[in-house]
């Protein structure tokens, strides 16, 4: 198991410009420099997950192209946490018709609701039509439970896709991760952040936890 990213890089953050975060893009590029990061993924919800939850509208996303970090150096890049939609593995990967450059396939019960086996054939058959597109599969240990879990890792490992290992969850559901460390070929840790305050702790209790557990050399 390779762990892909250092603290210094988080590929999943939400924004208040495109989704549910409450930090502008702006906020989040300021204070990730100010706390020594090097590289950002805003990766906002799908389309479909702001339909479903109703968000109102937000600037069309293609503007974000334009944005530029004149804080720091910090990179700062635009994804999507794309979601499953059924179990044919129908991907929604956009928001406002523009897709994200890196890309997060996550299940979000209620954008699309199966039972943990159909869930699992839809992150296959994902997988199989999208392999080239997904960057990182969200967090399945949360959603799926350790036997369906452990298919999609060693799914996502046949087709060389990390997964996550998320922050936010992992201290919410401490016992459920096992599954992902001792499986997965690939890890990124995110912090799934929606405030700045996530961002600067979840993700180093994490990788502390991982140093002190062995998984990284300290
Ligand atoms: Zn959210
Ligand atoms: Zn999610």
């Amino acid at each position: 198991m390779k762990i892909l990213n250092t603290e210094k890089e988080d590929y999943h953050v939400h924004s208040l410009n495109y989704s549910d975060g409450l930090s502008t893009i702006d906020e989040i590029a300021r204070f990730a420099g100010e706390i020594g990061m090097k590289k950002i993924v805003i990766c906002d919800h799908s389309q479909a997950a702001l339909d479903h939850n109703k968000y109102m509208k937000k600037s069309y996303r293609g503007i974000a192209a334009r944005w530029k970090n004149v804080f720091n150096d910090v990179e700062i890049l635009f994804g999507v946490e794309a979601d499953l939609l059924n179990e044919k593995g129908d991907v929604c990967m956009h928001i406002g018709g523009v897709e994200g450059d890196f890309i997060i396939l996550s299940y979000h019960a209620g954008v699309y609701t199966g039972d943990k086996t159909r869930v699992t054939e839809g992150f296959i058959n994902a997988m199989n039509r999208y392999s080239k597109q997904i960057n990182i599969i969200g967090h399945v240990c949360l959603d799926l439970g350790e036997v369906q879990a452990k298919k999609v890792i060693l799914e996502a490992n046949k087709h060389k896709i990390p997964l996550e290992l998320n922050a936010k969850y992992f201290f919410k559901y401490p016992d459920i991760w096992d599954v992902l460390l001792k499986n997965a070929d690939r890890i990124y840790v995110n912090s799934d952040a929606h405030t700045l305050y996530e961002l600067k702790e979840f993700r180093k209790k994490v990788f502390d936890r991982l140093k002190k557990e062995g998984y990284l050399k300290t």
